[in-house]
């Protein structure tokens, strides 16, 4: 499979303190670029089937294929990426807000800034 970065859209949102990070994939090999994150975040297949990977950044090991609805917890400081394999696929990951450096932001409607920060992936 060719994986296809960045065809995907994300949409996002937020309550109280809870945010909201949902990735639509256009279509199967569409893939979020590898990653990770100072903090452990949730994700689940909302629909359609999503492969799940965990690397050291270099080197991709396949954790497994998630068929939705399905929920993983992601840890803090380990890469990974998802990588749709249907063309219907949903993948939302759930956090506490953040700044750059992992840690929780209080709660502030208006601080847009703050959550276009967290807003990444
Ligand atoms: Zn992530």
């Amino acid at each position: 499979m060719s994986l296809l970065p960045s065809n995907y859209e994300v949409r996002f949102g937020f309550a109280g303190n809870a945010y909201f990070h949902m990735i639509v994939f256009r279509e199967a090999g569409a893939a979020v670029p590898t990653h990770q994150h100072a903090y452990a975040h949730v994700s689940r297949v909302l629909r359609g089937k999503v492969r799940y990977e965990r690397g050291d950044g270099h080197v991709q090991e396949m954790e497994g294929s998630i068929e939705g609805p399905g929920l993983v917890e992601v840890p803090a400081g380990i890469a990974h990426t998802f990588i749709a394999l249907s063309d219907d696929a949903v993948v939302e990951c759930v956090h506490m807000l953040r700044d750059e450096d992992g840690e929780p932001l209080p709660f502030d409607c208006s601080n847009r800034d703050a959550m276009a920060a967290t807003a990444r992936l």
